[in-house]
């Protein structure tokens, strides 16, 4: 019964000829039911065609590829801006493939925290991404500011998982004129919570202070609205739901307030400047009044075209028709997990409130459970202490897929227990 349901809504699901767009893994000669597109998105076909075309030129042309043929190097980094700033929610200039994820938070908080006076806090959540924690820790220790005394690390008030909005805009209030930045997930990576981020945004601003969004788990997942939000910086990796690769390019967006301000402070390289005059290597400062103003150095070709394959399939499928999938995959599974004994489902039960992905908790022995689903051709990922994470990806999971790994995982309950 439950399997003709299924069946049916991979029928009619109009996404459904993109997964065979992706190289899916196997295991014992059999696909597997890959849930972790959250940590590490699947190879799409077409990624190796650009990665080609990139080699042959560099064979073909040596240095001569930087000026000719369809895709010179000179301005590549031009290319994935349309895509990026369609998936977030921005202008062209204000969105940018450069770095990776740590990096450019490096460089965007060099740019927005700037302590002065009594304006010394940051707020970010607690148990937050362990590079996103360093990194902010280590710009107040180089600003001089004592982590310790003004990093705000926020608790729910009930001391669990979920971190409601009004939480945060109630903390923001009250630090009041002593804040300069707060610093959120869209998606928060361990819970799979999706936060208000146009509220929080506000509520910084009215505080007098910056706010940024670190977008790993987000982009890619559902469709943003940062212009519109003015969220005044974001960052992001590519190689979660945007399959672009292990250790793919990163991504960051600056608003255009502060974008269109060549006075406005950042580190910088000869690539930030002005392209007209770049190569005069005169040494006058004249840096690009746009997001392209953060840019240090000249692009990843190669990380870069495996990126752009995969934005090309983004372009096809439409993020908000991928959100509609997304939306009813995730409560189809959430509605199974919650029939489950021994499992309890941490990501929020609005899909308002979520991503593709469900954190699950595991009240005892959640390993041995993980390692039957993982013996059992079940990608999903482990977190300490009790925690699997599952992620379907509208691109190329199957609602088929989703009853066989419900399956599975109450058959690895009944036998560990
Ligand atoms: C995946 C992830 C990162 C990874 O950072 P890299 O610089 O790409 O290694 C950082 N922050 C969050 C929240 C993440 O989920």
């Amino acid at each position: 019964m439950q399997v003709d349901e299924l069946k049916a809504l991979d029928q009619s699901d109009q996404l459904k000829h993109f997964r065979n767009q992706f190289h899916i893994p196997t295991q014992d000669g059999k696909e597997v039911i890959y849930l972790c597109g959250n940590s590490l998105g699947l190879l799409p076909k077409r990624t190796e065609t650009y990665l080609l075309d990139e080699l042959k030129a560099w064979e073909k042309k040596g240095v001569k590829g930087h000026f000719t043929g369809g895709k010179p190097w000179v301005s590549y980094h031009e290319l994935a801006k349309d895509s990026l700033a369609k998936l977030v929610g921005a202008g062209r200039h204000e969105v940018q493939a450069v770095g990776s994820l740590t990096t450019n938070l490096h460089l965007l908080l060099a740019s927005f925290y700037q302590p002065s006076g009594k304006r010394l806090k940051i707020i970010i959540e607690s148990g937050a991404f362990p590079s996103d924690f360093y990194a902010v820790h280590s710009h107040m220790k180089m600003k001089g500011v004592s982590p310790e005394e003004h990093l705000i690390e926020l608790k729910a008030s009930d001391g669990k998982d979920y971190l409601p909005n009004e939480e945060v805009i109630e903390k923001i209030r009250e630090v009041g004129d002593e804040l300069a930045l707060v610093l959120m997930p869209g998606v928060q990576y361990y819970s799979g919570q999706f936060f208000d981020i146009e509220r929080i945004t506000a509520a910084a601003h009215l505080s007098g202070a910056f706010m940024g969004v670190d977008l790993a788990h987000t982009i890619g997942n559902l469709p943003l609205d940062l212009h519109n939000a003015k969220v005044d910086f974001a960052v992001w990796c590519t190689y979660k739901y945007l399959n672009s690769g292990p250790g793919g390019i990163g991504g960051m967006y600056v608003h255009e307030d502060h974008g269109s301000d060549p006075n406005f402070p950042k580190l910088s390289g000869w690539w930030g400047h002005n392209a007209k005059d770049r190569f005069e290597m005169a040494n006058r400062i004249n840096p690009i009044a746009t997001i392209d103003g953060w840019q240090l150095s000249n692009a990843n070709v190669l990380s870069s075209a495996a990126h752009l394959a995969s934005l090309s399939i983004f372009e096809e499928a439409g993020i908000y028709n991928m959100r509609v999938k997304s939306i009813q995959m995730t409560s189809w599974l959430a509605t199974e997990l919650n029939k489950l004994e021994n499992v309890e489902v941490l990501t929020p039960n609005s899909s308002d409130e979520r991503g593709c992905q469900l954190s699950i908790f595991i009240k005892s022995r959640g390993k041995e459970i993980f390692d039957y689903l993982d013996t059992n051709g079940v990608v999903a990922d482990w977190r300490e202490p009790n925690v699997i994470r599952v992620a379907p990806v509208p691109l190329y999971n199957t609602f088929q897929e989703l009853g066989a790994f419900v399956r599975i995982l109450r058959e690895a309950i009944e036998k560990v227990h």
